[in-house]
């Protein structure tokens, strides 16, 4: 199968994975994103790819860390060979970033790749803001306020810079 540079692969039932991922595990059958990083351009020596599962947040997250890449793995690449896709080299353990490495690497969002889940009570207020304590220092982007994706970054790096012009008496 030719893969598009950004491909997802639904699963047959999409709410046992909810069930799954509240239940601190990974769906058997999982929906999967992966993004053929190369693709579109004219020429390229490199033919990356980034794959995407949905795992618990750190918190609920019920898997050893000793099984976690062979359970990513596994249940990745069954899937995908059953849909006749198959990879040339296998990550290896080193390859995996997971809510852990996640939660060192950026803290404070319980592990997650798009900032603080918005499923918790309040948590639409716990995202840092564009103000901190630090006079002179401003946050913009995915992980700040007022959330995760494209616009919404280009938003907050909007406000960010209407405030610095603000407080620097500008406007
Ligand atoms: C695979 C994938 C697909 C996505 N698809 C979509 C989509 O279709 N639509 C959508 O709206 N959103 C999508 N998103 C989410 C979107 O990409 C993010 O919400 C958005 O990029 C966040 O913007 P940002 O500026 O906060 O961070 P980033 O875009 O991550 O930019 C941070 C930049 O800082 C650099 N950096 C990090 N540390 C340092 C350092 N110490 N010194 C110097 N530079 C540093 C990084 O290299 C990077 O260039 C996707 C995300 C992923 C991972």
């Amino acid at each position: 199968m030719e893969l598009a540079h950004h491909n997802i692969f639904f699963n047959e039932d999409y709410k046992n994975e909810f069930d799954s991922i509240s239940d601190g595990q990974i769906a058997k059958d999982p929906t999967l994103y992966i993004c053929k990083q190369e693709k579109g351009l004219k020429s390229s020596s490199k033919n990356r790819f980034e794959i995407i599962i949905n795992a618990p947040s750190l918190t609920r997250n019920k898997i050893s860390a000793s099984k976690e890449y062979d359970l990513c793995k596994e249940r990745t690449f069954q899937k995908l060979s059953k849909m006749g896709i198959y990879f040339k080299n296998i990550p290896n353990s080193s390859n995996l970033i997971t809510p852990k490495a996640f939660e060192r690497i950026a803290p404070g969002a319980d592990g997650s790749i798009y900032g603080l889940s918005p499923e918790r009570l309040l948590s639409t207020f716990q995202r840092p803001s564009t103000k901190t304590k630090i006079r002179g220092l401003y946050l913009a982007g995915g992980g700040t306020h007022p959330g995760p994706g494209l616009p919404m970054a280009a938003l907050s790096g909007k406000h960010a810079a209407e405030m610095i012009k603000r407080d620097l008496a500008l406007i």
